[in-house]
């Protein structure tokens, strides 16, 4: 039976994603170039006060955005979630450039996973962490995707969350389950990342990836490792396979891995690990 209550927790949840997805979408774009900035700033502190770049605020509020094309800055009320795109018509107010469809697609798929926290969970505080775990996981799949970076700045944070939510048993994992899930998921990557190495020389992975399924192994427990890695790796497998067959593979071939992590991160959130190792047969 559907009541009231069913559908208002997951409907806040979604309208709260839609507002979380638009700003994703600021946070996937600046962090990397905040992160450049800083290291630029670093480089120049060594080298002398002679090449130290301009400074200019840059932040995830300033300045404001504005339009690719012709850099109007954009009025609040052109900014609003999937909306304005809609009635817009995927073009800028001033310029009529092409907006990326990517932005309000974003801004659905924040609000698709806010909406099931919601129903799962409901307005609460495991329904706050579990929406914090999916804006992370959404932001760090876009950045490895864009840059092929997993910023440290949201990945320990995420990962400190699945310990504190396991011990506060907003996850169905034990305390000692996720401590060695994030523990193990370190050291698995690690080690498949040295054997690669030395088997052919190459570097398949980043430290970031490492980090990541440690990430996920807090939040879902060390028995997760194994399907999510696989699941991760099948994923990516097919998606790889895609991109050489359509000509879409980037020069030297390199498909970032944090994505797929995090693909498999929210299948396991929707299925939970036991579901995605019965799926997978293990
Ligand atoms: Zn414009």
């Amino acid at each position: 039976m559907i009541t009231e209550a069913s559908w208002l927790e997951p409907a806040a949840a979604g309208l709260l994603g839609l507002l979380i997805g638009s700003f994703l979408n600021v946070l996937v774009y600046r962090l990397p170039k905040m992160m450049e900035r800083q290291w630029e700033r670093e480089c120049a502190e060594l080298t002398g006060p002679a090449q130290a770049p301009a400074e200019q605020v840059f932040s995830l509020w300033a300045p404001r955005s504005r339009c690719p094309h012709c850099e109007a800055p954009i009025a609040w009320h052109h900014n609003i979630p999937v909306v304005s795109y809609v009635l817009l018509r995927g073009k800028c107010h001033h310029c009529h450039g092409h907006i990326r469809l990517r932005y309000p697609a974003v801004e659905m798929a924040s609000a698709c996973l806010f909406a099931f926290a919601g129903h799962r969970w409901g307005i609460s505080l495991a329904g706050a962490a579990w929406c914090t775990f999916c804006a992370a996981l959404l932001a760090l799949a876009l950045i490895d995707w864009d840059t092929t970076l997993l910023p440290d700045d949201i990945v320990l944070p995420l990962l400190w969350l699945g310990l504190i939510s396991a011990q506060l048993q907003w996850t169905q994992v034990l305390l000692a389950n996720a401590l060695w899930g994030a523990v193990g998921g370190y050291l698995f990557l690690w080690s498949v990342y040295w054997l690669f190495k030395l088997a052919t020389g190459k570097e398949g992975m980043g430290y970031g990836d490492f980090k990541l399924l440690a990430c996920l192994g807090a939040w879902f427990g060390w028995q997760s490792l194994i399907p999510i890695t696989l699941l991760s790796s099948i994923i990516g497998a097919m998606v790889g396979l895609a991109l050489k067959m359509s000509g879409g593979l980037r020069p030297g071939n390199y498909i970032p891995f944090g994505p797929f992590l995090a693909g498999a991160g929210f299948v396991c959130m929707v299925f939970g690990a036991d579901g995605v190792q019965q799926g997978l047969g293990l």
